[in-house]
């Protein structure tokens, strides 16, 4: 019964996340464990609770990460009573889903089971071309056969002289390597190499991308725009309809596959917006935050309450552990003696400030905990910085200056220039993070990458550490720099840039992609 679900075999749709069901948003997000694949947006595991055990056992057509008799073990072993297993996949889960073997196995093992359909890709997909999979006058049915990877298997499991002989649409998943044989075989019995046909690749996700032709010219020209998996093959008279019915945009950077560095917990923005338009995004989380070297200035900070006439935070990373430090002190007070110092909190700390941030990332991370009224300078670097201080400081003001461990002096020196106080505060480092190593080199060495970006000089310097310094590896990717510190850092080391953000934000970064390689430009 379904109230005593232990596992849920779930659909997750095509891709766009709003097709998926309420039920199944439902179910992820309060699921303790989920086993997802491949094709199940990274949308849908965000939503995903923070606790809950993420599985991936994605397969790709070349790369299987675990078969099929593991996933079916797996899934009897995570389930418990009082335990809520999602097992997510794309499209619906009945569809070539393998939910089936799966549903069995658990029914042997008299685990309870749910299922929850999900909008299948083979009618999502079109829809989403502007192809309808039946139409009055034109096909009154549709068949939905697999185009199976294995071409020996294919002849066998399709029974093409009668499939040939259908009037409805023919719908094939997982049939991108066969296409050729696909449309040999149907005419071969007899279909017309006129009868329309249509490729649907990454349906329903902002990376769509639609070719439309014939039977008999439809393999050559989507080898020609090097479409791939996953995608759906349309055959029959409804595919032309595309041409009238197409209602869902192709985005400027469809097709594209764009890599960023940035350390992961800052990576959705850039991804989001890179994925608005049409990219796919792989994440080389090549840096990852750590403890200053001498955490003492930023504790002391937190712990005596002081006043400041101006606090600088010069990243969002700042912002993000400066205001970590004090509640690691608030609850360290909190856990002793109740007669301890008052807890002293950031914001009291900033009260009597005038409060500056280098750009807006890091205005935005601090108005996110509640800090509004911030200044930014004209040029979002530490020069800014430097230039709106210097024509504004007085002699013996306190100047707080959150910032990087390894920042440049040049903040500092204005201070100093002007007379002011500075009270110093190294507040993190960012540091080589090795474990995607492997990932970026596979990325590199099979060509997989349209472009790569840059957010900042140390993500530069440590994606090049990764690869030991050989930058010949990066020498045929386009490669993107946030701004002109990044963009010397990066000639530095022997890197040629393609284009520079327009201003040092993430959206000046993936303008000047989209400038360089949007498909208007
Ligand atoms: N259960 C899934 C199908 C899984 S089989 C469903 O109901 O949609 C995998 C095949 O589905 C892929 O090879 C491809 O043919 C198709 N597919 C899945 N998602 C797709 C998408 N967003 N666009 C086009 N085809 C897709």
């Amino acid at each position: 019964m379904e109230q005593n679900a232990q596992v849920y075999l779930v659909g997750a749709g095509p891709g766009d996340p709003g097709l998926m069901t309420v039920r199944a948003l439902e179910l992820v997000q309060r699921a303790d464990v989920l086993v997802y694949d491949r094709l199940v947006s990274p949308l849908v595991i965000e939503q995903a609770p923070p606790m809950c055990e993420l599985v991936y056992v994605g397969k790709s057509p070349d790369h299987h990460t675990l078969p099929q008799h593991e996933i079916n073990a797996l899934l009897v072993e995570k389930a418990a009573p009082g335990r809520s297993v999602v097992r997510l996949k794309g499209g619906d889960p009945f569809v070539f889903g393998r939910g089936g073997e799966e549903a069995e196995e658990l029914q042997a093992h008299g685990i309870p089971f749910a299922v929850v359909p999900g909008v299948t890709s083979c009618i999502a997909a079109p829809a989403y071309a502007g192809i309808p999979v039946t139409h009055r006058g034109m096909a009154s049915s549709f068949t939905v056969i697999t185009g199976h990877e294995d071409p020996s298997k294919l002849a066998s499991s399709v029974q093409w002289e009668q499939v040939a002989q259908l009037k409805g649409t023919l719908v094939f998943l997982m049939g991108m390597k066969n296409l050729p044989i696909i449309a040999e075989s149907l005419m071969a019995y007899g279909m017309p190499g006129d009868t329309p046909a249509a490729v649907v690749e990454r349906g329903a996700w902002p990376a769509q991308r639609v070719v439309v032709g014939c039977l008999d010219t439809i393999a050559a020209d989507v080898a020609e725009r090097g479409l791939a998996n996953p995608a759906v093959i349309v055959v029959g008279e409804v595919a032309a309809l595309h041409d009238r019915l197409a209602w869902f945009d192709p985005r400027p950077l469809a097709g594209l596959t764009v890599g960023i560095t940035r350390a992961r917990h800052q990576a959705s923005e850039l991804r989001t917006q890179l994925e608005a338009l049409g990219a796919a995004v792989a994440e080389f989380p090549v840096s990852r935050l750590a403890p200053p070297t001498d955490p003492e200035p930023l504790a002391a900070v937190a712990a005596a309450p002081a006043s400041y006439d101006w606090a600088v935070f010069t990243s969002a990373n700042g912002v993000k552990t400066f205001f970590r430090a004090f509640e690691a002190d608030v609850s360290a007070s909190a856990d002793g003696d109740a007669s301890a110092s008052p807890a002293y909190s950031a914001a009291a700390a900033l009260a009597g400030a005038t409060v500056l941030a280098v750009g807006p990332a890091t205005a935005k991370a601090l108005a996110t905990r509640g800090v509004h009224s911030v200044l930014t300078p004209d040029s979002f670097c530490a020069e800014g910085v430097a230039d709106l201080l210097s024509g504004r400081l007085g002699p013996n003001e306190r100047v707080l200056l959150v910032r990087a461990e390894d920042a440049r002096t040049v903040v500092a020196d204005a201070v100093h220039a002007a007379g002011a106080q500075l009270v110093d505060v190294p507040a993190y480092r960012t540091v080589l993070r090795e474990d995607g190593k492997d990932d970026l080199l596979a990325a590199l060495r099979e060509g997989r990458l349209d472009a790569l970006t840059f957010a900042s000089s140390s993500a530069a310097r440590n994606t090049v550490a990764l690869l030991d310094g050989d930058t010949s590896l990066l020498a045929g990717v386009p490669l993107f720099s946030i701004g002109p510190l990044t963009t010397v850092t990066m000639e530095e080391m022997g890197l040629e840039v393609r284009a520079e953000a327009a201003s040092s934000t993430v959206g000046g970064l993936v303008g000047a992609v989209l400038g360089s390689l949007g498909e208007a430009s």
